[in-house]
């Protein structure tokens, strides 16, 4: 064997699988079919891809054409539901918004096997956040929109259900906002060096959580759980996809790789003893079911594989205060707080986040000031841009974009199918029905719309949702579900495989149920409770 254990994909998941097992001494190779990015100050000494800023950069990952597309954000677009997730060293650990929370109680009240409870996940849960160096915006830092959350929840009478969230993101206490925007630049962030040995930097409010920060203050699963891992001997290969697995003769697997490299796929094959997918919801969904459906190569997978996938009824909705104090959705971390419902009071359970997103202008305006530009339209371009951009610093400053996740029932389906019935290549395929989502999704426009009447600001009714009933979704979960047997899962609590040896899952991809909240706590701990069992 050339490794004891080969982990595919590099999030919540696989990192802390992969790190885990790596700690208690085992030779791990973890496969990750995304770029190693960074932050454009280190970019370059350690030979990653600095993270995507404005035209022309790497935004786009292509799961059809990977040797031409390798970017930032894969989108995968299927009937009536649409998915975002990331493609990285360190998975959607590099675009998420760093918010860090375990699951309600309520979370667990069905739908998992019986070893699966709040209190048995609690000290994994506490493993994590400890790992990750989680904690809430200190106070005297609060973003406007975070005090605005604060101020709707009081507008409707129901103060107590405000709460601040813990984010993956260091922050320095003393920072504060000062008027001349002088503290929210690269310069005023501090740098420190964190547990693993990794320098970084402090949160100065840039906005750009999403499209990764440029004074490196996100705790990042790149900058905890994998160098930790790689200090235990872990090799990490970027830009490797995994495309098959197959069974070895005595135990073990073949795994067959494709690496990317100059615009050429470059198939590969390496061995292990055991196997840990870990490539997200849809990632390892799409592998078991082409190992199954496609090569014949694991074909006693249970039949429920692909079943059982839910959106954590994520849901956006812009509110619009003209002439009102700005509320800066593009200052500050991208989200900061929840008005919380999951207690089942309005009927269904779910919570209301403050949104946010970057000021892709300012970047690309920032990244085209920083080279030189000979192109004279070029040039008239960016005085533009830059004019435009003094006179309006923020495009969009009395938005807020009101967010959500709630409790969806799983009942999305994935399997494989052609474009043209008989012909052109199996392509993943989503079959998701709005009624599954109704219900919750519902009641978070309701709530969206009496937060925004009662703050005095203007609602408009989602088109997206209430006439072409389409949703996107930054949280899928499931398609290779936790089961008590492979008549209805596929894989076990310990996230072993049903009918393979030496074969898991650990990822999103096995919660079998909707969580109401962001998901990544629960995925990383169920992924360190996975590596304490194997
Ligand atoms: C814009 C955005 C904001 C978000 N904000 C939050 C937030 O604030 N809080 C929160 O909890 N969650 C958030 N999420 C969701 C969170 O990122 C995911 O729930 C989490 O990353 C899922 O973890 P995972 O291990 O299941 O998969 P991932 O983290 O997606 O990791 C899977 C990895 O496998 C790789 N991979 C896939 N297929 C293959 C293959 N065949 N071979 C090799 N590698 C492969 C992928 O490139 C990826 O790196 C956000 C997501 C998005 C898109």
């Amino acid at each position: 064997m050339d490794w004891d254990v080969i982990v595919i994909g590099s999030g919540f998941g696989g990192a802390i699988v992969g790190s885990r097992l790596a700690e208690k001494g085992a030779r791990v190779l973890m496969l990750e079919r995304g770029r190693w990015w960074d932050s454009p100050r280190n970019a370059e000494a350690l030979g990653r891809s600095p993270y995507p800023r404005g035209i022309g950069d790497a935004w786009v990952w292509n799961q059809a054409a990977p040797e031409r597309e390798n970017g930032w954000i894969d989108f995968r677009a299927f009937p009536r539901m649409s998915v975002v997730q990331g493609a990285a060293v360190g998975g959607g650990s590099l675009i998420y918004a760093n918010i860090s929370t375990e699951a309600p109680r309520a979370a667990f009240d069905g739908g998992w096997p019986a070893e699966i409870t709040y209190d048995e996940l609690k000290p994994h849960y506490d493993r994590v956040a400890a790992f990750m160096n989680v904690m809430p915006i200190p106070a005297g830092q609060w973003t406007e929109r975070m005090a605005f959350m604060q101020r709707s929840a009081e507008a409707i009478g129901m103060a107590e259900r405000f709460r601040p969230l813990e984010l993956a993101v260091s922050f320095d206490p003393d920072w504060r906002y000062k008027a001349d925007g002088s503290t929210e630049r690269v310069e005023a962030s501090s740098r420190f060096v964190n547990a693993q040995g990794v320098e970084q930097g402090t949160c100065v409010h840039l906005g750009n959580c999403d499209i990764g920060c440029d004074a490196d203050a996100k705790n990042t699963l790149d900058r905890n759980y994998i160098p930790m891992g790689i200090r235990h001997g872990m090799e990490v290969r970027p830009l490797h996809l995994v495309r098959c697995l197959e069974p070895l003769a005595g135990g073990g697997y073949t795994v067959h790789v494709d690496r990317i490299q100059d615009g050429r796929l470059v198939p590969g094959r390496v061995t292990a003893t055991r196997v840990v997918i870990a490539a997200g919801s849809l990632g390892s969904t799409e592998l078991l079911l082409r190992c199954r459906d496609q090569h014949g190569t694991l074909g006693r997978l249970s039949p429920r594989l692909g079943e059982g996938w839910c959106s954590n009824g994520d849901f956006l909705t812009p509110a619009f205060y003209p002439g009102r104090p700005a509320l800066h959705p593009s200052k500050g971390p991208t989200i900061s707080s929840a008005i919380t419902f999951l207690d089942g009071s309005q009927g269904e359970r779910f919570w209301i986040e403050d949104g946010g997103f970057p000021n892709l202008l300012a970047d690309q305006a920032r990244k085209l000031a920083g080279g030189r530009i000979r192109n004279l339209r070029l040039k008239l371009m960016v005085e533009v841009l830059q004019k435009l951009l003094r006179a309006h610093p923020e495009p969009f400053p009395h938005v807020m974009p009101w967010f959500a996740q709630g409790m969806d029932r799983a009942e999305g389906v994935m399997d494989l199918r052609r474009r043209f019935w008989l012909f052109g290549e199996k392509r993943l395929r989503l079959d998701w029905d709005v009624e599954s989502g109704k219900a919750v999704v519902d009641a978070i426009v309701a709530m969206h719309k009496r937060l925004t009447e009662a703050t005095g600001g203007t609602f408009h009714a989602p088109l997206n949702w209430n006439v072409a009933h389409q949703l996107v979704t930054p949280h899928p979960l499931g398609g290779c579900n936790m089961g008590r047997g492979p008549t209805d899962g596929v894989v076990d609590h310990a996230g072993k495989v049903f009918g393979y040896e030496g074969l898991y899952v650990a990822d999103g991809a096995i919660i079998p149920r909707a969580l109401g909240v962001n998901p990544s706590r629960t995925i990383g701990a169920l992924a360190e409770r996975v590596a304490s069992l194997m």
